[in-house]
């Protein structure tokens, strides 16, 4: 098995491994009353949780648990040129922000209550978690173009529909 895979919650398929794009799943849209909604599988025998390195971008540190990583990797990116992709696109988004993508600060907030834990997400790139998706599907896609043989690249309207799949960790 492979340590990550996007597989369809409603029939099984799998897009292709070479797609850059892969926000659907391949059956869907057949009218076949079956729910196509692409999760991700990660297989927690293949990986390692990051030990903290003190690397500040999370799409740095915690890629090796990261579907992208692991589809740029089978495609021949080395490490260390997905790393500079991530920083790459780090910039850009820094160019518009202000700042890039940075670990969420996440702690005991003993004020609201015992227990109770806070990710402070008001200090990541537009003060919401939900951009921390697009750099995922994004630095997938720049990898796979990388990986692939430049006959065989298309153009591909992208969009945020990845952002929506769930992510489901085999127990
Ligand atoms: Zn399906």
């Amino acid at each position: 098995m492979r340590a990550s895979r996007l597989v369809c919650a409603g029939c099984g398929a799998e897009p292709a491994r070479d797609d850059p794009f892969p926000f659907a799943c391949p059956n869907a849209g057949r009218g076949d009353d079956v729910d196509h909604v692409l999760r991700r599988e990660l297989d927690l025998g293949a990986v390692e949780f990051p030990a903290d390195d003190g690397e500040p971008n999370p799409f740095v540190r915690f890629r090796g648990l990261m579907h992208a990583y692991h589809a740029a990797r089978e495609g021949g990116i080395a490490d260390e040129d997905f790393v500079a992709l991530v920083r790459a696109l780090d910039e850009r988004v820094a160019a518009v922000d202000g700042h890039g993508f940075r670990v969420t600060p996440f702690a005991a907030a003993d004020g609201l209550g015992a227990g109770v834990w806070v990710k402070d997400e008001t200090g990541n790139v537009s003060g919401s978690p939900t951009r921390r998706r697009g750099p995922t599907s994004r630095s997938r896609a720049a990898a796979t173009r990388r990986s692939r043989p430049r006959s065989s690249r298309r153009r591909a309207g992208g969009g945020c529909a990845s952002s929506c799949r769930s992510t489901r960790i085999p127990r």
